[in-house]
């Protein structure tokens, strides 16, 4: 599959020009590059070639305290990073991919063997065309509450919200019980005291066995879970998310128990 691979772009992720709106924090995107690049290595084609991770966004990731972390794992493995580098067309045919610098609108041309895009996302239609939905199209809440803006009785969490931070299953564990607080106050008559501070967390997976836990919150400030440097790439953080969170989320998410 690898074997006339002369130069690859892994990784090639566009965003949707919506302020304050990241998708898991493109973690999933990430996972490819790192992973391609280990199976390049393992399969002996490595040296034939060049993995570039190219991306609309001016910043490697969300939260900046993680972002030293992740450009030293890229450099030691020898990988590249254009950023503000928005996907315009793809000429199949040709093996060709053309990037926008979003600043100054110079165009470039990518060759590639091959290339992840990731589309850009956002909310579906009907919640787009909806009556909650803000300009953007996202279910307008307060990103505190998670009450709606214009109809109180309305609670909105998840992917489909405009919370302005990562969206992940992480984010939603810590929104769930902030509803359901918030929910029953109002059901109550009483004030909705219980806040969201934002908290996500994207676990990047940077190789076989090998994982950041990176965990942030609205302030983009680091709210680490375990008493360890969660910059480091570990192995113990691999299994937690191969082994334990899939368990979390089923027995324990599912039923509202964590
Ligand atoms: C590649 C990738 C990797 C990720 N990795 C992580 C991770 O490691 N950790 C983490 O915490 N999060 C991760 N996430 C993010 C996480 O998966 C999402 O944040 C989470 O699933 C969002 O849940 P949700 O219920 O809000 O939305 P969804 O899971 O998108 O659920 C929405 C549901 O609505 C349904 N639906 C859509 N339209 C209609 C309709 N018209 N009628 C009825 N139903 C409809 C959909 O089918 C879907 O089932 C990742 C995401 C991606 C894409």
């Amino acid at each position: 599959m690898y074997s006339d691979v002369t130069e690859v772009s892994s990784e090639v992720v566009l965003r949707p020009r919506l302020e304050g709106v990241n998708v898991g924090d493109w973690i999933g995107f990430k996972h490819i590059m790192y992973l391609a690049e280990e199976a390049f290595r393992v399969h002996g084609v490595r040296d034939k070639s060049r993995v570039v991770f190219m991306n609309a966004k001016p910043t490697l990731f969300t939260a900046p305290y993680y972002i030293p972390a992740l450009e030293r794992v890229i450099k030691s493995r020898g990988m590249e990073v254009q950023l503000g580098q928005e996907l315009v067309a793809l000429r199949p045919d040709a093996r060709e991919a053309v990037f926008r610098d979003v600043k100054t609108g110079t165009e470039q041309v990518m060759r590639y063997d091959m290339i992840h895009v990731t589309p850009p996302l956002g909310p579906p239609d009907f919640v787009r065309t909806g009556p909650l939905a803000n300009a953007d199209g996202w279910v307008e809440v307060d990103k505190f509450s998670l009450q709606h803006v214009r109809f109180p009785e309305v609670f909105g969490l998840g992917d489909a919200s405009n919370l302005p931070t990562s969206k992940t299953g992480a984010a939603i564990r810590k929104q769930a019980p902030v509803v359901v607080e918030n929910l029953l106050a109002l059901r109550a008559g009483q004030p909705l005291t219980t806040q969201y501070d934002g908290y996500t967390s994207c676990p990047v997976v940077t190789g076989r066995g090998k994982l950041i836990m990176a965990e942030f919150n609205y302030a983009k400030e680091p709210v680490e879970t375990f008493p360890v440097d969660q910059r480091a790439e570990r192995f113990s953080m691999y299994a937690l998310k191969a082994y334990m969170l899939p368990r979390l989320y089923w027995h324990g998410m599912l039923r509202g128990r964590a």
